[in-house]
């Protein structure tokens, strides 16, 4: 069975780790500090604020801007569901918006009709690898949390992503593009900021009982296989696009939609995204639970890339008549492939033939 993720974990990241164990440092240390500062000279920022997840990086995010009861964060519909969990429990209102069908990023048109005087930020994920209009959405002037968890190292317009918003939020979960099996980090240029994050993500040793500070940290375990494979994260990143261009390459006669990359842009391939047009039959969703299980049976294992879009979810309260028909539509026609530094070429064929042999 060719799984859908898998980590790309080499004899370097077990180096790294043992050191860590053998130095007896094994909490928040000099390597947590080392992979902050050599993530944020990677990325372009003045610093960044590891977190014991992107999830919880993203509610860091959310304190760091003083976001709380009164107020409204604006996120995509047609994501996973940590930003709306960022948002809840800070009591914040999440304010759902549709995306665009051809980049699954947020609709910036969309953005502008959801914002209102108590719109406090917008969080800006990159699905898949491509970057989200990030020149419109800066235009509005909602300071942005750009959700980098799928998407580093790509470009929009001449900007790179995660040097944009006043704030970035990474994950380092096991399946991401750089991994440390859990993990976050925030990234910022205000040192005002960057001191407010790191205020947060600890319980102890404050002139106060702050409510709401807790142990937001990441270990110097996680912090040693983070820092190794930054390392690797070029090398990543190059084998990730010759696969992807593999995969155009052998899918393009099928009656599928391919990844869509706006001129101006370019994509890091986290996840390579299928429509598949086939599936918007009257029951959309069982064709492609359908689809998915005879992929699997056939040695490719492939997944609906977000399980559900928020608003479909029951607790989601939003405005009568409010629609979000791209999101749906994604929703029922996108498939993602296996895609991973460390699928062999032997593995894409197989992929592709699979592919073939049910949609050709
Ligand atoms: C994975 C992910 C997160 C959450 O990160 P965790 O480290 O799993 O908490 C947030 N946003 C997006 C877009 C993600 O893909």
């Amino acid at each position: 069975m060719i799984p859908h993720s898998r980590p790309s974990l080499e004899s370097e990241d077990l180096t790294g780790i043992a050191e860590t164990l053998r130095s007896g440092q094994i909490a928040q240390g000099p390597r947590v500090e080392r992979f902050e500062r050599h993530l944020a000279a990677w990325l372009g920022r003045a610093g960044g604020v590891a977190a014991s997840s992107g999830t919880a990086a993203l509610e860091l995010a959310l304190r760091a801007l003083g976001v709380g009861p009164a107020d409204e964060v604006i996120m995509p519909s047609y994501v996973c569901a940590a930003p709306w969990h960022a948002a809840a429990r800070l009591g914040a209102t999440p304010r759902l918006v549709d995306i665009s069908l051809d980049t699954f990023n947020l609709d910036p048109q969309a953005v502008a009709r959801a914002r209102t005087p108590r719109t406090r930020a917008i969080i800006v994920p990159h699905l898949f690898g491509l970057p989200a209009d990030l020149p419109h959405l800066a235009d509005l002037g909602v300071p942005l949390i750009e959700d980098c968890a799928q998407t580093l190292g790509a470009q929009v317009q001449g900007r790179t992503v995660g040097t944009v918003g006043r704030l970035t939020v990474c994950s380092f979960y096991a399946t991401k593009l750089l991994c440390a099996g859990e993990g976050g980090m925030v990234l910022a240029d205000e040192p005002e900021l960057l001191a407010r994050l790191r205020t947060w993500r600890a319980y102890d040793e404050r002139p106060a009982l702050t409510p709401g500070s807790f142990n937001y940290k990441l270990t110097d375990m996680q912090a040693a296989l983070g820092l190794s494979q930054l390392a690797r994260l070029p090398a990543f990143l190059a084998r990730r696009a010759t696969i992807a261009e593999q995969y155009s390459r052998g899918l393009k006669d099928l009656a599928v939609g391919l990844p869509v990359v706006p001129s101006g842009s370019t994509h890091a391939f986290y996840r390579y995204v299928l429509r598949v047009r086939a599936a918007k039959a009257k029951d959309g969703s069982r064709d492609l639970v359908g689809l998915l299980g005879r992929l699997e049976r056939r040695g490719v294992q492939c997944r609906r890339p977000v399980f559900r879009p928020l608003h479909q979810y029951d607790q989601y309260d939003g405005e009568a008549g409010q629609a979000f028909p791209c999101s749906d539509e994604a929703w029922a026609t996108a498939i993602s492939i296996p895609l991973y530094p460390s699928l062999t070429d032997e593995d894409v064929a197989r992929v592709l033939q699979a592919l073939h042999e049910e949609l050709a």
